[in-house]
């Protein structure tokens, strides 16, 4: 292709140092002690490619919560364990306009269509969705499907992130409960924010993140094998989703800086999707005022340009 591997590697060392002056102008995610103790000095990527090349360079092996990142694959398993037409029948796909964890729901809006599974409330919802025998089961699952799509059977949880989620988010609790009273969740409320949390506290490094973005990018296929991990057409949905909603309320801007599917999340991480080519992970744990990564966006974006990615 136009960048040889050596280009390639030049390329994401000298990318790094042109957008590291931005780590530091974002703030560290501070409404548990645990994020707050991340260091703004780190900075990573790692492109996993469609011709199974992988380039990376900076704190690639660093481990940080998913957060957000989790939320396309609750939809995924929702999917998988449903159907399609049973999970839209529950929620919907449209931007909310509204921070992650908006809790301004009138009696209108707790509608099932402006329910959308890359925010909170919908991400709860999907907790809801996927199956097993116990609640315990139904993370176990998550936690396999994780591991699986990553190429990483060690991917844990960070135990004190997820004791502190549960018990500082009264907020997603409050939203569990609307989904509740409006019957929209049968479940016990608790065991299903459980999840959540958990899901929440999974630990990954930008390796992981590139290499699930990669079978987003890759129709649902594994990386090595071929082998199908979810439907291209599951594939699909999730990748359009992202593109209109994966970075939250910035998502319109950042199509238009980056133009590819991607999903951010508070602890740093952002997994970007660019569709038949690349999965590409990137950590810079210094947020802008929308949640995102700061210094992740600018180097998404001198990526997006340097090779042509954006898909408008
Ligand atoms: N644990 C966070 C919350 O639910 C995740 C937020 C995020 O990454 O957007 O509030």
């Amino acid at each position: 292709g136009r960048f040889s591997v050596i280009h390639m590697e030049e390329l994401l060392e000298r990318l790094l140092e042109e957008c590291r002056s931005y780590t530091r102008l974002g703030k560290l995610a501070d409404y548990i002690p645990e994020l707050s103790k991340a260091d703004i000095n780190d900075f990573g990527v790692y492109l996993v490619n469609s011709d199974g090349k992988e380039f990376y360079a900076g704190d690639f092996d660093k481990k940080f919560t998913i957060q957000s990142i989790i939320k396309p694959l609750l939809l995924l398993m929702a999917l998988m364990d449903n159907t399609t037409e049973y999970v839209r029948q529950y929620i919907g796909v449209e931007a909310t306009g509204k921070p992650f964890n908006a809790i301004d729901y009138s009696e209108q809006l707790i509608l099932k269509e402006h329910i959308n599974p890359m925010v909170n409330i919908g991400a709860i919802e999907m907790c809801s969705m996927i199956h097993g025998e116990t609640y315990e089961e139904r993370f176990d699952r998550l936690l396999a499907f994780t591991r699986k799509l990553a190429g990483n059977p060690e991917i844990d949880v960070d135990e004190a992130v997820y004791l502190s989620e549960k018990r500082t988010g009264n907020k997603n609790r409050a939203l569990a409960y609307l989904l509740k009273s409006s019957g929209i969740i049968d479940d016990d409320v608790e065991e299903i924010l459980d999840i959540y949390f958990r899901a929440c506290s999974i630990r990954v490094t930008c390796k992981d993140l590139a290499n699930i973005g990669f079978v987003l990018a890759n129709h649902g296929r594994g990386k090595k094998t071929g082998e199908v991990l979810f439907s291209g057409r599951h594939a699909r949905f999730v990748n359009a989703i992202l593109t209109t909603c994966g970075m939250y309320d910035g998502s319109g801007d950042f199509a238009i800086k980056v133009g590819l599917p991607a999903k951010s999340g508070v602890g740093g991480g952002i997994m970007a999707v660019s569709p038949t080519r690349m999965g590409i992970g990137i950590y810079s744990p210094g947020l802008d005022k929308k949640g995102n990564s700061l210094a992740g966006i600018q180097m998404l974006e001198q990526l997006s340009e340097t090779l042509y990615l954006s898909m408008f």
